[in-house]
């Protein structure tokens, strides 16, 4: 049995208030059906951190760089940001692969090192419009899945999950639907099974892309869906809630 997870990227958003009131919000409802954590701009970690301290909601980085140390200005290392409270970190966010040049190469290294500090990874995948228009969904998914897959032992990568992310459906308001969506979560749930198959078979694959309370009990229905990447609705507190909650009704 897989448990949910339900992840907030808030992206380059917030303030130290801004902050404190969404988490608030959070916690404040208690427990909630699922793993659950969030992901703020990395400033921020102290802050979040000492607020989430007694509560079961968890922490994640955006992004990470893979190497150790050294003269990389304005990065990160996964050992950093594991000692400042992180116990996640999302690799191969599409904004990263589009915005900062990130190859399937740089993503597998970045899987590695969040591995090699004990975080678990959140390997984001997923085509362009152009690229499903074209017909070229599966390999393109197949391939990002593979590359990082083929550069770890099953043991390493099965300490990760892995979030399918159609770029088309962030931040567009445009989620892909149910039945859509599921398709990929089956080929993604097939490549992990040739891999290993007990990995496959608990790997928790969470599906991303414009997820709002409306969309989301609709989406964790379905049997390969097991929980949500979720970027816009994750800066309002109750609409992250009822996104937690939604993967209690299945
Ligand atoms: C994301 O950034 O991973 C994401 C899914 O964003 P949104 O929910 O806004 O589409």
């Amino acid at each position: 049995m897989r448990k949910p997870i339900v992840a907030g990227n808030w992206k380059m958003n917030g303030s130290r208030g801004g902050v404190s009131e969404l988490v608030s919000e959070i916690i404040g409802v208690g427990s909630l059906p699922c793993d659950v954590f969030v992901c703020p701009p990395s400033v921020f970690f102290d802050l979040v951190g000492s607020l989430i301290a007694d509560s079961p909601v968890e922490m994640g980085a955006q992004n990470i760089d893979w190497r150790e140390s050294g003269a990389y200005t304005g990065e990160v290392s996964a050992a950093m940001v594991k000692q400042s409270g992180c116990g996640y970190a999302l690799v191969g966010h599409s904004e990263r692969r589009t915005l900062f040049y990130e190859t399937d190469v740089d993503v597998a290294k970045k899987f590695k090192a969040a591995v090699a500090v004990g975080m678990t990874p959140v390997l984001c995948l997923g085509e362009t419009l152009e690229q499903r228009e074209s017909g070229y969904t599966e390999e393109v998914v197949s391939t990002q899945l593979k590359t990082v897959m083929q550069a770890l032992s099953v043991a390493e990568f099965g300490q990760g999950v892995v979030a399918y992310e159609p770029v088309w459906a962030i931040g567009s308001g445009e989620t892909a639907t149910p039945a859509l969506a599921a398709e990929v979560h089956g080929v993604i749930r097939s490549l992990l099974q040739d891999r290993d198959s007990a990995m496959g078979d608990e790997m928790r694959i969470l599906y991303g892309g414009s997820v709002n309370a409306s969309s989301a009990a609709g989406l964790f229905a379905e049997a390969d869906i097991d929980g949500a990447l979720v970027g816009g609705a994750s800066l309002i507190g109750e609409e992250f809630v009822a996104i937690c909650r939604a993967t209690g009704t299945n």
